[in-house]
């Protein structure tokens, strides 16, 4: 079943976009935990971290450097941040197509609750 985040994928409802290429989409959190909370999907659903194989090995890759490069342009990437896949419910996940949140701009507490 499709989440909210295809709805965001399709523009059916609005989020601040910050990136989207053909494989990748990055937003603004609705409810941002710090001054920097983006998150960074793949616009091909995927429910969990458990769901992935060698195929998407390449995507997640993307995720990731997409994370350092936007690091920079909003510049925490001296400061610090912190990137977190959540998966299933002790991890948090709450949406299930798998995101990459991009937190930062404030001393982040760890370890997480
Ligand atoms: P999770 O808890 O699954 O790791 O993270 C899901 C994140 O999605 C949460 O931080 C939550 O605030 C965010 N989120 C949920 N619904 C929406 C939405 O409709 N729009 C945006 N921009 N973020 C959302």
């Amino acid at each position: 079943m499709s989440t909210i985040f295809s709805k965001i994928i399709n523009k059916e409802i609005p989020a601040k976009i910050v990136y989207e290429d053909d494989e990748l989409l990055a937003f603004n959190d609705v409810n941002p935990q710090a001054p920097i909370h983006i998150l960074i999907i793949p616009k091909k659903e995927i429910k969990t971290l458990n769901h992935l194989d060698s195929s998407n090995q390449a995507i997640v890759g993307k995720m990731v450097l997409l994370a350092k490069d936007l690091a920079k342009k909003y510049n925490i990437h001296e400061s610090g941040y912190r990137t977190i896949f959540n998966c299933n419910d002790d991890g948090g996940q709450t949406v299930f197509h798998i995101h990459l949140h991009l937190i930062g701009g404030r001393p982040l507490s760890w370890p997480p609750g």
